[in-house]
């Protein structure tokens, strides 16, 4: 089963066409990883499909995406249903200047949830489930940004986590971090996919054969090749 899909997908930025009709579907509960030289358009597609390239000036987008067969750009879901389904994890690690606690509570009340206990459950559920619980639950209200690169990138993965998105997006989620906390945030990934459909963009091959089920090999705003991470690095 298919969570996501892209359908021909072409993006310029004013003039300068930067993906060029990319087609590709994600498997639900595996990990897609997109990788290519820097500067083919991964990012700019991964954006694309929370929608968060909107903003910019100029830009054009076309084509389809699907998300459980509905295309997100022309549909009534509003950016904030989007994105309680498509969550977003950053190369930086990007918390909040406030509390872990609100940190990962911030989805939740964007998305309208009062209830406190149920706010409560979820914050301990995402921060568990990104195996941060153990070093911040009894520093809640400590400000997030005071933890190290590794800590606050497991926050803000449970800051994605916690309005239990269908799909997470990550856009080199631990290129900004040191190898042990990186080893670490792999295991988790791996560990969560039986919950979430991960699409992640690295420029890691050998992450990307660690990690992933597919592979999206991008090159000049196109799609070269994509398949099976078995079928990509195992030699024949
Ligand atoms: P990658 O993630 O593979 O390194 P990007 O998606 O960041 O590649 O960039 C793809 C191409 O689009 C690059 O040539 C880049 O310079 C260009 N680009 C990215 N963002 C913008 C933007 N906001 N405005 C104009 N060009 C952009
Ligand atoms: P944009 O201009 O990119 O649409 P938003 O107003 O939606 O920005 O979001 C502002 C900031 O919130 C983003 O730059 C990013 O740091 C963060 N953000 C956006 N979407 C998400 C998400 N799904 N999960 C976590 N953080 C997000």
């Amino acid at each position: 089963k298919n969570v996501m899909e892209a359908q021909n997908v072409k993006l310029s930025y004013g003039k300068y066409e930067a993906l060029h009709g990319i087609t590709l579907k994600f498997p639900a509960q595996k990990l897609t990883a997109l990788i290519g030289p820097s500067g083919c358009g991964k990012s700019t597609f991964l954006r694309c499909l929370n929608r968060m390239n909107d903003d910019i000036d100029n830009i054009k987008i076309s084509g389809k995406i699907l998300l459980e067969d509905k295309d997100i750009y022309h549909t009534h879901l509003d950016l904030v249903s989007l994105r309680k389904k498509v969550g977003m994890v950053f190369q930086q690690p990007t918390p909040f200047p406030f509390s872990v606690f609100d940190n990962v509570a911030y989805g939740l009340r964007v998305a309208g949830v009062k209830d406190k206990t149920v706010i409560e459950q979820r914050v301990e559920e995402s921060l568990k489930q990104a195996a941060i619980w153990e070093e911040t639950k009894d520093n809640l209200q400590r400000n997030a940004q005071e933890f190290s690169g590794g800590q606050q990138q497991r926050i803000c993965i449970a800051r994605a986590l916690a309005v239990r998105p269908e799909v997470v997006l990550l856009d080199e989620p631990t290129s900004a971090l040191d190898p042990i906390s990186s080893a670490e945030i792999e295991e988790t990934l791996m560990g969560l996919k039986k919950k979430y459909t991960f699409i992640m963009v690295t420029h890691n091959l050998q992450q990307a054969s660690r990690v992933s089920d597919q592979v999206a090999f991008l090159m000049n705003g196109e799609l070269i090749e994509s398949g099976s991470t078995e079928a990509m690095f195992l030699a024949p």
